[in-house]
C-alpha cells in the first residue's frame, strides 16, 4: 500500500470539504474558506472572487476524481462532469504562480487573493507530475461521493469503503435482480 504525498493529501482534504453523506460543507463562506486555509498553513487572504473560484475548482477536481474511478459515465453525468472540469480549468488559468525557476530561484511577491488557489493548483500539478493523480478517486455511490486514496498495487479500488458503499451497491444490484426475477 502506498501513502499519499502531502500534496495529494491536500487535494483529498480540499475535495472533501464537501461531505455529501453528512450533508456538510465547511467552506460555504469567505470566512470559513479563510479559516480552512489558515488551519493548513495556506494563504488565508480570501475575497469573494477567490471563494467563488475555489468552489468551482473543487467541483472540477471532484468531477475529475470521479472520472478517475469510473471512467466517463454516459449521458447527463458526463456532460455535467465535463462542464465542471472546464470551469475549474478556467479557474486554474487565472492563478498567478509567483515561483521563479531560475537561473537564480527567487520568491515572488506575497501571494494575495488568489494565493490559496495557487497553492491548490501547484499541489495538483505536483500530484499529476508524480503520477499520484490516478490514485485519487471519488466514490461513485451518490449518497457518499467521498474522495479517497487508492493505495492498492493494482489501483483498482472502486469504493471508499467496501463495508459501506461496496455493500450498498451489492444490495442494490441484488434488489434489482429480485425485481426483475419472475415470482
Ligand atoms: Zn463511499
Amino acid at each position: 500500500m502506498t501513502e499519499p504525498s502531502a500534496h495529494a493529501a491536500l487535494i483529498l482534504d480540499f475535495a472533501n470539504t464537501l461531505d455529501v453523506e453528512a450533508g456538510t460543507d465547511v467552506i460555504t463562506t469567505v470566512d470559513e474558506l479563510s479559516a480552512w486555509a489558515r488551519d493548513r498553513g495556506l494563504p488565508g487572504e480570501v475575497d469573494e472572487t477567490t471563494h467563488v473560484r475555489a468552489i468551482s475548482l473543487r467541483a472540477g477536481l471532484r468531477a475529475r476524481l470521479l472520472l478517475n474511478n469510473i471512467g466517463v459515465p454516459d449521458t447527463a453525468e458526463a456532460a455535467e462532469a465535463a462542464r465542471a472540469i472546464e470551469q475549474a480549468q478556467s479557474v486554474l488559468d487565472t492563478v498567478p504562480l509567483r515561483a521563479r525557476l531560475g537561473p537564480e530561484p527567487e520568491p515572488g511577491g506575497p501571494l494575495l487573493g488568489d494565493g490559496l488557489l495557487a497553492a491548490i493548483g501547484v499541489a495538483w500539478a505536483l500530484v499529476v507530475a508524480a503520477g499520484e493523480w490516478q490514485r485519487l478517486k471519488q466514490c461513485p455511490d451518490h449518497a457518499c461521493e467521498w474522495v479517497f486514496w487508492d493505495g492498492t498495487r493494482s489501483r483498482t479500488r472502486r469504493w471508499c469503503t467496501m463495508s459501506v458503499c461496496g455493500n450498498r451497491a451489492k444490495a442494490r444490484a441484488y434488489a434489482a435482480r429480485r425485481r426483475r426475477a419472475p415470482d
